[in-house]
């Protein structure tokens, strides 16, 4: 029998005990679920992890085979250098599908200019006003991941001209595939519609500066469901105030929740969302989970594991 210990969030527990239960049963594993304190360290097998739980230092956990986020973006916990377990991040069919729907509902908003639209309601007949078609704008994806490459694929699917950035070359199918620091600047002229879903690294650090938004077009738009770090605040402001950009709509933040003081939550060009792009299915995540514990009882190798060295 092994221990699994959920060091996940504490309010969420009533909905992960079941879930999880459920999918360690359907995979054929046989465990216990413990709450830290439940049982000793050296008795865990798997930690079920979250930053948002009670776990800062694994050394006590000697006999842990692996750590298992229910997060995707592990920036919280890839340097701890109490962490000498293989760490497995979260990817989820709950999580992308929630990453698509927000992107795809974000960009399809903003061309179509459905904020303008709302506010135009004057009795004045604006029929000279039609937005351009998909195919007439360009988007760029920063980041193609498991969560850019499905929200490319998408947005290209509806007809958008779709440019992608990653670090290593990729090959996608109906988007131009751009890589590396060369690659960046190719990426971000051009692009109306900017989308970030990068990881938080060092690397990527500030990459949306003042240097950088000067590349796009005037009035183009950013998106950011990745991480608030992507983001030079003070220059993203500046470049809404002045007119170089047009709208800015903002998942993550340097700092959550987002202080009721700050600037983002009453400019009239900037769209707030409380972190809520791509959420966590307990459902779903459990069978990841279950799914990697499976695999590290039979011998397999674990799937999702962090490159540690890489950040993400
Ligand atoms: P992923 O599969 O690890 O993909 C990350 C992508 O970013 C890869 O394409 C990677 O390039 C690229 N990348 C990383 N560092 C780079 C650099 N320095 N220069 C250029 N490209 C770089 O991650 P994912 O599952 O798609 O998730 C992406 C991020 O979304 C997470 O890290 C998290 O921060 C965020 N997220 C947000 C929410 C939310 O609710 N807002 C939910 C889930 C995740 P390679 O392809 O070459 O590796």
């Amino acid at each position: 029998m092994l221990t699994v210990l959920y060091a996940g969030e504490a309010g969420e527990w009533g909905e992960y005990a079941p879930a999880l239960t459920q999918a360690l049963d359907a995979a054929g594993v046989k465990a216990r679920l413990v709450l830290p304190g439940a049982a000793a360290p050296e008795s865990v097998d798997y930690i079920v992890y979250a930053p948002t739980g009670p776990l800062s230092d694994f050394a006590p956990y000697s006999r842990a085979k692996a750590v298992l986020s229910l997060w995707a973006g592990v920036e919280r916990v890839v340097g701890n250098q109490t962490l000498t377990q293989p760490l497995c991040r979260m990817v989820d069919e709950g999580l992308e599908r929630g990453m698509v729907e927000w992107v795809t509902g974000h960009v399809l908003a903003q061309h179509l200019r459905l904020d303008f639209w709302r506010g135009a309601q004057d009795g004045q007949w604006r029929n000279d006003q039609a937005a351009p078609l998909a195919a007439e704008r360009q988007v760029t994806v920063l980041g193609l991941g498991v969560l850019g490459a499905a929200c490319a694929g998408t947005l290209a699917g509806l007809g958008f001209r779709v440019t992608g950035w990653s670090r290593s070359p990729r090959a996608l199918a109906g988007i131009t595939c751009l890589s590396g620091p060369e690659g960046l600047q190719a990426a971000l002229r051009g692009a109306e519609i900017l989308v970030l879903i990068l990881p938080n690294t060092p690397e990527t650090e500030n990459l949306l500066n003042a240097e950088t938004i000067a590349l796009l077009p005037k009035g183009a738009v950013v998106l950011n469901p990745g991480r608030g770090t992507l983001i030079d605040e003070a220059a993203l402001l500046a470049a809404l105030d002045a007119g170089a950009l047009g709208h800015a709509v903002l998942d993550v933040f340097r700092q959550e929740p987002l202080p009721a003081a700050h600037p983002f939550w009453a400019h009239p060009q900037v769209t707030v969302t409380p972190h809520i792009a791509a959420a966590t299915r307990p459902s779903s995540a459990a069978r990841v989970v279950a799914e990697n514990i499976r695999r590290g009882e039979a011998g397999a190798p674990f799937l999702h594991l962090v490159d540690r060295a890489r950040g993400y």
